[in-house]
């Protein structure tokens, strides 16, 4: 496979600036502290020192190896636990970091959601697909439309006018439980009462990094949406690619459907 790095560089460029600032801060550290621990015992120093060497060869340890399995496509990440590096401890401090040189949050976001959904890719081996939930937002839905698919998509007349009616054609053929929410707040409702083991979102940037981070571990695929008509308004988006996750998770289907 050919490694894909694209829109996945702006991520791990401010992390690894994140650690390389990090170790400066941890070496100043030391320095300031050395006489004092010195004063104390002449091997504390040294202790004090690979523990701290230590402590950054596991987070930049534990960087390379997501570096690897995100433009590889490829598992490296065997133990659990490195994915929650990214989404937990390294995306506030990169977002921090891109304020700071000036770069869009709205890119560092795009960027993120293209790591997170190489992960999943490189993970699916890993993943149990039982229940697939497909998460869209109220927005995807014609203005216009006169019916309410939000309490039920039954009442979705599959008239052409929005993707709605094709995103519920795509669930049914791929066994997915469907919601429609009208923000955060009811999405987490959902997947609190639906419990899915695997997610494909449909949002914008800023809801998706969230949604992300507030579902781990719950693993999301993650497709952004399109906005020719401004934010929250008759938003579109790419059908092949929700149909390209569903049947790539599909592919580990346990039950041992064919798509
Ligand atoms: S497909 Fe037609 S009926 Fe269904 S939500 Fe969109 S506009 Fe309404």
């Amino acid at each position: 496979m050919v490694p894909q790095v694209g829109k996945k560089r702006i991520f791990f460029g401010l992390s690894f600036l994140s650690i390389l600032a990090l170790s400066i801060a941890i070496w100043g550290l030391w320095f300031l502290v050395f006489p004092r621990l010195k004063q104390i015992h002449y091997l504390l120093p040294l202790l004090v020192a690979l523990g701290l060497g230590l402590f950054v060869c596991v987070v930049v340890g534990g960087l390379i190896l997501l570096f690897f399995s995100a433009i590889t496509e490829r598992d490296f990440l065997f133990p659990h636990g490195k994915k929650q590096i990214t989404v937990r401890v390294l995306f506030p401090i990169v977002t921090w970091l891109g304020s700071i040189l000036g770069i869009s949050k709205e890119r560092i976001r795009n960027s993120f959601v293209e790591v997170n959904n190489s992960l999943v890719r490189a993970t699916k081996g890993r993943i149990l697909v039982k229940r697939i939930l497909l998460l869209l937002p109220h927005c995807l839905q014609n203005y216009d439309c006169p019916y309410r698919v939000t309490s039920t998509f039954a009442n979705c007349q599959r008239c052409g006018k929005c993707p709605i009616g094709s995103l519920i054609e795509l669930a049914e053929e791929f066994k997915a439980d469907l919601a429609i929410a009208t923000g955060g707040t009811l999405a987490r409702k959902v997947v609190k009462e639906k419990k899915p083991s695997v997610i494909v979102a449909v949002a914008c940037e800023r809801d998706m990094v969230s949604g992300i981070q507030e579902t781990y571990p719950i693993p999301v695929f993650g497709i952004l949406n399109e906005r020719p008509n401004g934010p929250c308004f008759n938003t579109s988006v790419d059908l092949k690619k929700v149909e390209g996750a569903l049947r790539l998770l599909r592919r580990n289907d346990e039950d041992g459907n064919n798509y």
